[in-house]
């Protein structure tokens, strides 16, 4: 058996966050970052984009890989995370798209049109996919890629609630979800002091698994 690879795209939109004081210019920006993790014929997606510009981007990235696309994993119930998956999967119909059974009844809650209308489109007006779907409950906590493990690690609540990271034992590589950021402001309206210290100890749930390379 091969070893898997991994491969990363990462694209910068506007934040949530309207009206940045002065001198903090920055904080109207954030990034995503998606993962593709692939083997000599199949791939994983862990993740998509928020805007249909950039899942359009992210299909061709993914599409010119030339791989047999099998799984769709999304981290947790962030519109950031999953609102592209209807333009992958309409492209890859085999594949699958799955998150654990609380982020699939989160994500069911957030695409209803009234959810969409009041929180998403007023944010980002005229840029969201116009078909929005949920992944399917993912039948235990690992799936396999080329016989190789893809395990879930249940986080709690990091930026939001039941999130999750995806670890690869057979490359000691670690997709953190929202748990980890890099050059951008943690996202915090979700997160009480009870949350902050769940966080802290999603922290060192990952850090104990000792990877090798982490995805922020
Ligand atoms: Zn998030």
């Amino acid at each position: 058996m091969s070893r898997l690879e991994w491969k990363l795209l990462t694209k910068k939109r506007g934040s949530a966050t309207r009206g940045v004081p002065p001198g903090k210019e920055d904080l109207a920006w954030v990034s995503g970052t998606v993962t593709l993790i692939y083997g000599q014929r199949d791939a994983v997606l862990v993740d998509t984009f928020l805007t249909e510009q950039h899942s359009k981007e992210l299909l061709g990235w993914v599409v010119e890989s030339g791989k047999n696309h099998t799984t769709i994993y999304v981290t947790h119930a962030h519109g950031d995370h999953y609102f592209g998956l209807k333009l992958l999967l309409d492209r890859f119909p085999n594949a699958k798209a799955v998150a654990t059974a609380p982020v699939v009844a989160a994500i069911q809650n957030q695409i209803k049109p009234d959810s969409t209308k009041s929180i998403w489109e007023p944010r980002f007006p005229g840029q969201l996919p116009s078909q929005l779907i949920a992944p399917e409950f993912l039948e235990g906590d690992a799936f396999y890629l080329e016989g190789k493990k893809l395990k879930v690690v249940e986080l709690g609540h990091t930026d939001t609630s039941h999130t999750t990271a995806l670890y690869v034992p057979s490359i000691g590589l670690v997709i953190s979800g929202d748990s980890f950021y890099a050059n951008t402001h943690l996202y915090l309206a979700e997160c009480d002091e009870k949350a902050r210290n769940d966080w802290l100890q999603a922290l060192d749930r990952i850090e104990s698994l000792h990877p090798k390379a982490f995805v922020a």
